[in-house]
């Protein structure tokens, strides 16, 4: 019989104080036949002391958007945790290129100590950069402000403006203070105005490539973008520009030369998928290469922009050859993982991604939460026009685009563009993790140990897909979490053959004999069989 989830959300909310009852309640919801679509409170401060899993700006500026770009030189301003802990940490992998550079093993720190915070940091800060350059030679180099920076008042942008006049490279200064927003997301937006104004638009390749597109907001954790690049060069695509897994500033600042920007994840590039359609006419879709049905669909959309029978015809073939590859493996795993039940909470696009290719092997989502997503996240990208900016994310510059006269090119007529759309290619859009979730599944925003506990007891799921901090607490409760930022150290998980490394990943979790042992043999059946003998005087 279906759960009554009204009733279960009453069960977890219950335990809080009325204030932490009335603001919970508007982060969780159920999708239901007569609410398809329900509001949900998302971007908004967390509670004090309620145990979340979000980080930080900083996490979301240094640690996902820019530390990815292998061949920049990226300097933590501040004390020596913010560094150390976002080292090596996401897997965001890189390889060197011929002639390049790579400083993914690396984290960079001024180290701050109290003498710095108590007569500033700029002093050091300039010492740090000038022996990055006389050290590494780097192509540029990227300053993070965390916490205690712009309390002291340190003008990391004037440091930065001297030494790239002093040294002739490119020195960014990124105001992502920890405390900044209520998330990781600030610092995506953050990010994504300095890349867009400073990178983008700089490249001088005059070539434009056939069928040149870029991939924004896709991070190569375990190698997912190695995958999504040798699918569509295959069929024919050339890959401008990653943002930012494996990338080298050289691309980026080429991005603008490509045709289609296909959106992978939308939480955190969306602001630049958005500006580079002002100034550059590029348009761009949300495409989603996680699951073999997910990454079919967004191949065929991404043909259709390019309305060509040679790329029509290599799609196809690409996918006949891809999926005769996988499909018997496929049809195993799905046999082996039909009819379980699974519970995702991950940052701010993977919640949505997921579910699609759980659905491909048979697993029910049965709820799905994100970080820091924001309300379009959820719902799709209508409700912006009725989302209010709060207190918290105002501070957050919005930068203003204008047309670039030069470097615009119209790649899609604006007929053609109404005609995709109407045929539902997602141009411009993203209808949100909500649209593809199960009637009667709950979708949770900011979800918290209390409410994951009373979660799991409740609906009893054969796993619960999320991150490091949840992982062992579940594991401890006799369910399976599997890793879904980290892939628990594998991967990649996109594309076809990526979804069958995270099947065969799932199976051998589901399937461990090492469940059969959490209860030990001496609660359920006795150790010892015999009699008294003798007993009796
Ligand atoms: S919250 Fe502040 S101190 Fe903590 S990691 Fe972020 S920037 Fe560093």
């Amino acid at each position: 019989m279906e759960k009554d989830m009204k009733k279960v959300i009453n069960r977890v909310l219950e335990k809080y104080p009325a204030k932490t009852f009335k603001n919970r309640k508007a982060h969780i919801v159920v999708k239901t036949e007569e609410e398809p679509n329900p509001v949900i409170q998302a971007n908004v401060r967390t509670i004090p002391g309620i145990i979340t899993s979000r980080g930080c700006c900083y996490a979301g500026c240094k640690g996902v958007v820019m530390g990815p770009i292998k061949d920049m030189l990226h300097i933590t301003h501040g004390p020596i945790g913010c560094a150390y802990y976002t080292w090596g940490t996401r897997r965001n992998k890189a390889k060197l290129e011929k002639g390049g550079q790579n400083f993914i093993e690396y984290t960079f720190s001024t180290d701050m100590q109290d003498r710095d915070i108590v007569f500033g940091g700029t002093k050091k800060l300039a010492l740090a950069i000038k022996e990055a350059v006389e050290i590494f030679h780097p192509k540029a180099i990227g300053i993070y402000a965390t916490c205690p920076v712009g309390l002291i008042g340190d003008d990391i942008n004037a440091v930065a403006a001297e030494a790239t006049a002093l040294y002739g490279i490119d020195v960014m200064a990124f105001n992502c203070e920890g405390y900044k927003g209520v998330s990781q997301s600030a610092g995506h937006h953050i990010a994504n105005n300095v890349v867009f104004s400073d990178i983008i638009g700089k490249g001088t390749n005059k070539e434009h490539k056939k069928y040149a597109v870029n991939i924004l907001g896709e991070y190569n954790i375990g190698g997912d973008a190695w995958e999504m690049d040798r699918i569509l060069t295959k069929i024919g695509y050339n890959v401008v520009a990653t943002l930012s897994g494996d990338a080298n500033l050289d691309s980026i600042q080429n991005a603008h030369t490509a045709d289609v920007n296909v959106v992978q994840c939308h939480r955190s590039i969306n602001y630049i998928a958005e500006m580079m359609e002002t100034k550059y006419g590029i348009p761009w879709i949300k495409g989603n290469f996680i699951g073999v049905t997910s990454t079919i669909e967004t191949l065929r959309d991404l043909a259709k922009c390019f309305d060509d029978p040679y790329i029509y015809e290599r799609t196809e073939t690409v996918i006949a050859e891809e999926l005769s590859e996988i499909e018997g493996e496929v049809a195993y795993y799905k046999e082996k993982l039909e009819g379980k039940k699974a519970m995702l909470y991950v940052g701010g696009s993977r919640a949505d991604h997921y579910q699609r290719l759980l659905a491909d092997f048979g697993i029910e989502t049965i709820v799905a939460g994100f970080e820091f997503a924001h309300r379009d996240d959820y719902e799709g990208r209508e409700v912006i026009p009725s989302i209010k900016l709060d207190a918290d994310s105002k501070n957050i510059p919005q930068l203003t685009v204008q047309k670039d006269e030069e470097k615009y090119r119209v790649t899609m007529t604006p007929e053609r563009y109404e005609a995709l759309k109407s045929e539902g290619v997602p141009l411009a859009y993203y209808g949100g993790m909500v649209k593809t979730l199960n009637e009667n599944a709950i979708m949770v925003d900011d979800l918290n140990h209390h409410e994951i506990d009373e979660l799991i007891k409740s609906l009893n799921p054969d796993m619960f897909l999320s991150g490091i901090k949840e992982k062992y607490s579940v594991q401890k409760m006799g369910v399976l979490s599997k890793q879904l930022h980290s892939y628990d150290y594998t991967g990649p998980y996109a594309g076809f053959r990526g979804a069958l490394i995270f099947a065969r990943g799932l199976e051998a979790g589901i399937y461990t004999p090492a469940w059969k042992y959490v209860t030990p043999p001496w609660k359920t059946e006795p150790m010892l069989e015999g009699k008294v003998v003798g007993g009796e005087e």
